[in-house]
């Protein structure tokens, strides 16, 4: 027990004292000298750095610009307080709501695209905004720069390089809680999902483009807010403090640190921009020892330094592990919801030559579970695929609970009370199973962004609800000795059981299911067959989509053939099992596969 209580505490020891360190830092150093320059840079450069690892490490959009929202933020905080006497605290709000606005602009048209072009994009703008600084004169005054950026004043105090520091600091920390707070919360699960597996963000209902616009729009305001502080701290902006090297600066920087990692860009900054500050010999040489690094640390340390040391860490934390203490079983009360019908007519898909559906009539009653079955390549996914809004129909119609739903969105589809799994489970393979179970609760989180950002009291409740709610869930479908594993590290029979428990965790009204019992085990088999029966019982409608047709007989009342798209027969398992061209179409199929 002593042992697995310092395991927990370490970490916050280790956090407690940084901060005790950081905050006596100013009294043994002088008030002009240069560790104290230096340290409060260092603390600019953690803001900025913080908010792009929310981008890149989390939401998996890399930023190859950053240095130009520094820029905005810097250069509008100096010309505001410098030509117009504005305030520092007025000056910094503008510039991060400039660097936010101008950021959305640009980037706007490459959420819908990949990864890449949003990518090219920031540094396409990072390029042309380095261009204009120097290039508008009348604005920026060119190369010489905007001199003379008075301190901070509150109540006409004004703040001496201590208390810069400490502001710089006290910002830092703030903005390292804001985004630890994000990145634990439904955004953050979102985030994760957008990055690691875009079609388990819309099967819980959460829109892909919003999610990145959310992650940019935050990263920016970060950069704003480092690039208005960076502007009274050197009271001097000129555009030789942006070039392209500083964008690479901070990618490396998160990079190295640790992309997606809470301490990343803190470690980041310190060894990538300490040690050659201090080493100035090694200046004319940095961008080349950063190569090297990043190739030692790629081959190393996929995750970089903080990677590193958490990976270290677990390993020790391993060896003093104590038994976990018995859960008390108290069982597990489901609610009960109301089943959607799904209806779907004339529906037809093709791909390039291939109908994958071809005239399709199906329909699952309320409260029903229905199967559909078929050879390989029958269009049996492709049918969930749109009646879920992954893919757009050619034509026909499919209506859930009584709305038509073809030609709107995924998300959309989602939030009508729709759950899915999928052939290849779709998990965030990083995070924790129960994290992954609490991701299918998105859309019914109720806290906001600004509660959740600052972690009040309603925000915390809702998260310790829903926790407790998933764990229910995890035993209901009885993987919850694993609820605080890696996802990627559980069985793969498991994983399944996994998505379906997201799939409840969203309250599925109608709940579709791609071949779950594919690669089970015989024990797996049967509890998947309990636990579609009290799925069933709870009241949501079943669409099942499998090769068993021991278990299909055993759960559903209705079953639909496809063979190469086109509706072969349908009724009830037994009558469907007799017919002749299905035992032809499909068990041949089977019974070639199986060498009978
Ligand atoms: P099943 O799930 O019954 O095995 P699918 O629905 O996955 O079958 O596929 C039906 C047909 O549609 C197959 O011929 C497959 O190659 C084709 N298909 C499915 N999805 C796509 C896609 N995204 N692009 C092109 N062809 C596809
Ligand atoms: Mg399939």
């Amino acid at each position: 027990m002593a042992a697995s209580r310092a395991t927990t505490l370490a970490p916050l020891i280790t956090q407690t004292a940084f901060v005790a360190v950081a905050c006596v830092f100013p009294l043994f150093v002088g008030s002009n000298s240069y560790a104290l320059y230096v340290a409060t840079q260092l603390g600019v450069y953690i803001i900025a750095a913080i908010g792009l690892n929310l981008l890149a490490g989390y939401a998996g959009q890399v930023s190859l610009g950053h240095a130009a929202f520094v820029a905005i933020g810097a250069y509008a905080t100096a010309l505001l307080m410098v030509d117009h006497a504005w305030s520092f605290w007025a000056a910094s709000l503008v510039s991060m709501a400039l660097a936010t606005g101008l950021g959305m602009l640009s980037a706007l048209p490459s959420f819908r695209l990949s990864t890449w072009y949003f990518a090219f994009i920031t540094l396409a703008f990072a390029l042309v905004f380095e261009k204009m600084i120097v290039e508008w004169r009348w604005l920026t005054k060119g190369f010489a720069g905007v001199i003379g950026v008075p301190a901070p004043r509150i109540f006409g105090y004004e703040f001496g390089p201590k208390i810069l520091y400490l502001l710089v600091f006290a910002s830092a920390v703030v903005a390292f809680l804001i985004v630890r707070n994000i990145v634990q919360s439904r955004f953050g699960r979102a985030f994760v999902a957008v990055r690691d597996a875009p079609a388990a963000a819309l099967a819980v209902g959460a829109s892909p483009q919003s999610m990145k616009m959310l992650a940019f729009v935050i990263a920016a305001a970060m950069a704003g807010a480092a690039g208005s502080l960076f502007a009274v701290q050197k009271t001097v902006v000129t555009p030789d403090d942006f070039t392209a090297d500083f964008s690479i600066f901070f990618v490396l920087t998160v990079v190295l640190g640790g992309l997606g990692t809470l301490w990343g860009p803190v470690i980041g900054a310190f060894v990538f921009f300490l040690i050659p500050e201090f080493l100035s010999s090694l200046q004319s040489w940095r961008m080349l020892i950063y190569g090297c690094l990043l190739l030692v640390l790629m081959l190393f340390a996929p995750h970089g330094l903080a990677g590193a040391l958490r990976q270290a860490w677990r390993r020790y934390a391993q060896t003093q592990k104590t038994p976990a203490a018995a859960r008390t079983d108290t069982p597990v009360e489901h609610v009960a919801v109301a089943g959607l019908a799904l209806e779907i007519t004339g529906l037809q898909k093709r791909f390039g030559g291939v109908a994958a559906l071809d005239d399709v009539e199906f329909i699952a009653p309320a409260g029903s579970c229905s199967a559909i079955v078929g050879p390989n390549g029958s269009g049996k996914t492709t049918l969930l695929n749109v009646s879920g809004g992954y893919y757009l129909a050619d034509a026909g119609s499919v209506r859930i609970g009584g709305v038509e739903t073809n030609g709107m969105s995924a998300q959309r589809i989602a939030a009508l009370g729709i759950g899915r799994t999928f052939q290849t489970p779709r998990l965030l393979n990083e995070l924790a199973v129960i994290e992954n179970v609490m991701l299918g609760a998105y859309r019914r989180e109720r806290a906001g962004f600004a509660s959740t950002a600052l972690r009040l009291p309603g925000a915390r409740a809702e998260t310790r609800r829903m926790r407790a709610e998933a764990l229910d869930h995890l035993e209901f479908v009885g993987v919850a000795d694993h609820a605080e594993d890696p996802a990627g590290e559980v069985p793969h029979g498991q994983q399944r059981l996994i998505e379906i428990a997201r799939a409840l965790m969203g309250g599925a009204r109608l709940i579709m299911l791609d071949e779950p019992a594919a690669g089970l085990s015989m024990t797996e088999l049967d509890r998947l067959d309990q636990l579609l029966v009290r799925i069933r019982k709870l009241g949501a409608t079943i669409v099942i989509v499998e090769h068993h047709l021991d278990l299909v007989a055993s759960i559903a009342s209705f079953v639909t053939v496809l063979d190469r798209g086109k509706i072969l027969a349908s009724g009830s398992p037994a009558d469907v099992f007799k017919d002749e061209r299905v035992l032809q179409a499909y068990m041949g199929d089977r019974a070639l596969r199986s060498g009978a």
